[in-house]
């Protein structure tokens, strides 16, 4: 038989769709699941065998048997039906991170996005008025009272609230900023690149380690707008350097009629020096500095859903929420109400830390942390000591998200080697593990940060390591 003949019989034997479909098991898997996912997952897998066939691999005819492509089929809809957006475990120290979703939730926030999306809302209706209301009204209150801002408005997210300031106070005039503060925030967000889009025009000033208030003052003239101060949130300059602080910034705009606005980035409502922590401005510090408006994020220090806050002056604000680019930034629901009950949570601060993941980890004294690292090890040493090496180590755990860049937080860790798989190996299996466990890898040593991991993340990779060895 000619090897084409051999080929075109083989590829006769390869059932057909249709027939595949009446096949009982797949019968049983229509039951539960969609119709269009499972003939996807058929096809996929009669076209792969096709495919192979024709490509005359060693043995054409291996794997055309109902039972293999079966089980082919199986394994395609198990993955075309698997979430792509799905929990991992934190086990990199890092709180904030910006790759694995930022900030947790507060129980109070999960419970207010339970109740408010599961119901109709006054979102837009004024309840004593019984007409159209808006939906900015609803954080407002709190945000004024608990940062002393005139007025506040909260748009979809920071980089948002930047664009939306420099739209409507300086479209097609001057900003002014120091060269050390054009920062390039993670995923291509760069302070110049949406001054351009918001029609504004850069102006930089300085030098990249130094500006003086004199490199400000010597730049306005009459096209100047307003000055601006970016937050430097995930970098630092360190030696030589020079800053203007806050409030002399917005005495110099003030005295030329001009505003003065900051990023803050990170944005903080509890000065976490207290805790050990490098100082970082907190949003009541910039409101009493003066500051026309202030900017920043809801889902990094301040530990809420993603949103974009912004403080400021009453008749500013007011421009703002006539902006109509507002409205294509505007705010969610959902984040509405996460981020009203997480605010409502700053009103006593030892609420806030015990209440907000965020503010609890990165608080977190040494005497718990050492006890969880012990009992994360212990765990893992019942399952996996023949043939992996457990130690609770000292390490450094870090903020994140562009907050307290360089600061170093003291934390333990366990540390695993083995002499049968190496650091990058055990990475790779416990990052494709289900739940996918990222953790980090230093002077080829595995290490879980247990800063940033729960009870329950400690029974995932326990059950990780339980698979690994068996
Ligand atoms: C993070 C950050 C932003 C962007 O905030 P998003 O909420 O991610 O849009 C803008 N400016 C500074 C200084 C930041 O640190």
């Amino acid at each position: 038989m000619s090897n084409e003949k051999r080929i075109n019989e083989i590829l006769r034997r390869l059932p057909a769709v249709d027939q595949v479909l009446k096949w009982p098991e797949i019968r049983d898997i229509l039951e539960k699941h969609p119709r269009k996912l499972v003939l996807s997952a058929i096809r996929e897998s009669l076209d792969a065998r096709r495919k192979s066939i024709l490509e005359m691999l060693d043995a054409p005819e291996s794997g055309i048997d109902a039972k293999s492509i079966l089980s082919d089929i199986l394994n395609r809809l198990e993955r075309l039906s698997r979430f792509t957006l799905v929990p991992v475990v934190n086990a990199t120290g890092i709180i904030v991170h910006t790759n694995l979703g930022r900030s947790l939730l507060a129980e109070e926030a999960l419970a207010r996005l339970q109740i408010i999306s599961s119901s109709y809302s006054n979102l837009e209706y004024d309840l004593s008025k019984g007409q159209r209301g808006s939906r900015y009204v609803h954080a407002e209150d709190i945000l004024c009272e608990l940062t002393g801002a005139e007025a506040a408005l909260v748009v979809n997210n920071n980089a948002g609230a930047v664009l939306l300031v420099l739209n409507t106070l300086a479209r097609g005039k001057e900003v002014i900023v120091s060269r050390g503060q054009l920062v390039e925030i993670g995923g291509a967000f760069r302070i110049p690149d949406v001054m351009e889009r918001s029609g504004a025009r850069l102006r930089d000033v300085g030098c990249t380690n130094r500006t003086h208030l004199r490199d400000y003052e010597e730049a306005i003239n009459e096209n100047t707008a307003l000055l601006m101060k970016v937050h430097n949130s995930n970098y630092m300059i360190v030696g030589f350097t020079k800053e203007v602080p806050l409030p002399d910034l917005v005495d110099l705009a003030h005295r030329h009629n001009l505003l003065a606005v900051e990023d803050l980035g990170s944005g903080s409502f509890i000065d976490l020096s207290q805790y050990g922590l490098r100082k970082e401005p907190t949003a009541q510090e910039a409101i009493k500095s003066g500051v026309d408006v202030v900017t920043f994020s809801g889902d990094k220090l301040l530990g809420g859903p993603q949103a974009g806050i912004i403080l400021g002056k009453k008749d500013l604000i007011a421009r703002f929420k006539k902006n109509p680019l507002t409205r294509a930034l505007r705010i969610d629901k959902l984040t509405l109400a996460a981020l009203e009950a997480t605010l409502r949570l700053y009103r006593d601060p030892d609420t806030a830390l015990d209440r907000i993941p965020t503010l609890k980890m990165i608080t977190a004294p040494m005497e718990e942390l050492t006890v969880r690292a012990e009992r994360l090890k212990n765990l893992l040493r019942e399952v996996a000591s023949g043939e992996f090496d457990f130690e609770v180590e000292n390490n450094f755990s870090q903020v994140g998200g562009g907050a307290l860049p360089g600061q170093n937080i003291p934390t333990r860790v366990v540390a695993i080697t083995s002499k049968k798989y190496n650091a990058s190996r055990i990475e790779k299996t416990l990052r494709s593990f289900d739940p996918p466990i990222i953790g980090r890898i230093e002077h080829d040593t595995y290490l879980l940060d247990v800063r940033t991991m729960n009870d329950k993340d400690f029974e995932t990779v326990k059950r990780a390591f339980l698979r690994l060895v068996s």
